[in-house]
């Protein structure tokens, strides 16, 4: 059973404290709980965490979860930032709201769209998930863009981005769309693939926001 949101955010508070600034816990106020916060009592319910008078442990059995919630965080504020471009405060909130959702498997497709990023917009560390590890060992490249592509090479359209969502439209209503198939003929003086029957040419400007998972 998952955790409920505000023990998520206790759990992803006190992994900062004790595992990225070297405390052995952290204070209820550091937190923001009161003793007989609920999400803590359920924390510690489930032996995630041990309160010692004003000082909460982050015990061994909660440190999986911990790690976990750290990950989706700052892979959440990735995919705000690189995927849907939103940025400062409302990408923040939003990363809150989406961190939630990303259970596991989601969590993994995700990483693997953004290429496994080793961190988070503000620069720290994501914590690497069994998908990020395979793809080392595999030396996977995940997803790249269009230019990345030799003439002859497949790949799978991943996403588009949207610096320029009029043409981005045009393409989309052509067939150009995530998770279709694509082969890359040509890369000079344009950019010409194949979606299905239909062939297509870019500029390096446009072909540089087609990302593709190659296949
Ligand atoms: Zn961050
Ligand atoms: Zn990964």
């Amino acid at each position: 059973m998952n955790v409920s949101a505000k023990a998520e955010e206790i759990l992803e508070a006190l992994w900062i404290a004790v595992e990225e600034q070297g405390e052995n816990a952290a204070h209820l106020s550091t937190l923001g709980v009161g003793p007989d916060d609920e999400a803590l009592a359920e924390l510690q319910r489930r032996t995630f965490v041990e309160v010692r008078g004003d000082r909460v442990y982050l015990r061994k059995e909660g440190r999986p979860e911990a790690r976990m919630t750290v990950r989706r965080h700052r892979l959440a504020e990735r995919l705000m930032m690189d995927i849907f471009d939103v940025k400062g405060g409302a990408g923040n909130a939003k990363a809150c709201e989406l961190e939630h959702l990303l259970h596991e498997g989601v969590g993994t497709k995700i990483c693997t769209l953004l290429n496994h990023p080793t961190t988070c917009p503000h620069g720290n560390p994501i914590p690497p998930g069994k998908c990020c590890e395979d793809a080392k060992r595999h030396g996977e490249v995940g997803v790249v863009a269009l230019t990345e592509l030799k003439p002859g090479q497949t790949g799978e359209i991943a996403y588009l981005s949207t610096d320029e969502p009029k043409k981005m439209q045009k393409l989309m209503s052509m067939g150009v769309l995530p998770g279709t198939a694509l082969v890359l003929n040509q890369t000079f003086p344009s950019y010409i693939f194949k979606v299905g029957h239909s062939q297509f040419a870019v500029d390096q400007d446009l072909a540089r926001e087609i990302f593709v998972r190659k296949t």
